[in-house]
């Protein structure tokens, strides 16, 4: 009832929809029938995880594995005080680096906040927002996860928005409501157009840290499910937007996973703290 509402009030609060939504309809499926490719996109979350002495050797490793992978884009997020020894080992390579979140304010007297300008500083290309753990361990919310969204895109780097319903969540048939808030909080507030030049992820809480990944199937719908309803709002940055899954993804699942039509590729916490779980990941990407 509650969920219903809401969408109804969404559907309202973003569009004159009604011909909008299936004009975007049908321009989504032409775009989607003239097969755009989206490039594959591997994220490692190393979460705060690591060593100086321990990240060399991975990164060496890393470096090596993926060096001739040229069909998808590889990123680490790293703890921030590893900035400096990403940039100095990454520079050069194909493979990118970022951070696992950031302040939304430039600078201040925000004691333990760490900057944006400060990421770019350091190389980032990529900052990791709303992720799970900060949103229930950190009580961040949508409001301010949102807030660093916009504050990462207003700061040349590209956010990775995550998303996803509790398993309480799912067996109570709230996925779609919990998911479609959380991606409505970032097209309310900044229209569907930021999405251009930001990825989305699909992260399940029920799947993340634990050994139960979402079947391709399970992950496929609500993909589906998040691509729509972008495109309610902009069909061609629907069928652009890159977006990904994460929870329990390893070599074993990668490839089915990825090669599902609307995953775009993987942010991987546990597997990308080994070269050769990470690697083979990355491999099942640029081959998909
Ligand atoms: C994550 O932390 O974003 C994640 C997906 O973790 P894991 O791969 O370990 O489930």
């Amino acid at each position: 009832m509650i969920r219903h509402l809401y969408d109804n009030l969404m559907k309202l609060a973003h569009f004159p929809l009604t011909g909008t939504v299936l004009i975007s309809t049908i321009k989504l499926n032409r775009i989607n029938r003239k097969k755009m490719m989206r490039r594959k996109l591997v994220v490692g979350n190393w979460k705060m995880h690591g060593s100086i002495a321990s990240n060399k050797v991975l990164l060496a490793d890393v470096v090596a594995g993926v060096r001739n992978l040229d069909a998808a884009d590889c990123v680490v997020c790293v703890p921030y005080p590893y900035l400096c020894q990403a940039q100095s080992l990454l520079q050069g390579t194909n493979v990118a680096w970022g951070a696992q979140n950031m302040c939304s304010t430039n600078d201040g007297a925000l004691t333990g906040a760490v900057s944006p300008a400060m990421l770019v500083d350091y190389g980032c290309t990529h900052v990791i927002v709303g992720h799970s753990e900060r949103r229930n361990l950190f009580h961040e919310t949508d409001d301010t996860a949102a807030a660093r969204f916009n504050a990462a895109l207003e700061a040349g780097l590209v956010p990775i928005f995550c998303m996803g319903e509790s398993s309480e969540e799912r067996e109570s048939d709230w996925t779609e409501y919990i998911v479609g808030r959380q991606l409505d909080s970032i097209i309310r507030r900044y229209g569907p157009h930021v999405l251009e030049n930001a990825v989305l992820a699909y992260e399940p809480l029920w799947a993340v840290g634990s050994d139960k990944p979402a079947t391709p199937q399970q992950a496929q719908e609500v993909h589906e499910f998040i691509r729509k309803r972008i495109a309610r709002c902009d069909a061609q940055v629907a069928a652009q937007v890159r977006i990904l899954y994460g929870g329990s993804v390893t070599p074993a699942n990668a490839a089915q996973l990825f090669a599902m039509p609307d995953i775009d590729g993987g942010l991987i916490g546990r597997a990308s703290l080994s070269a050769q779980d990470f690697v083979p990941i990355c491999r099942a990407a640029s081959q998909s």
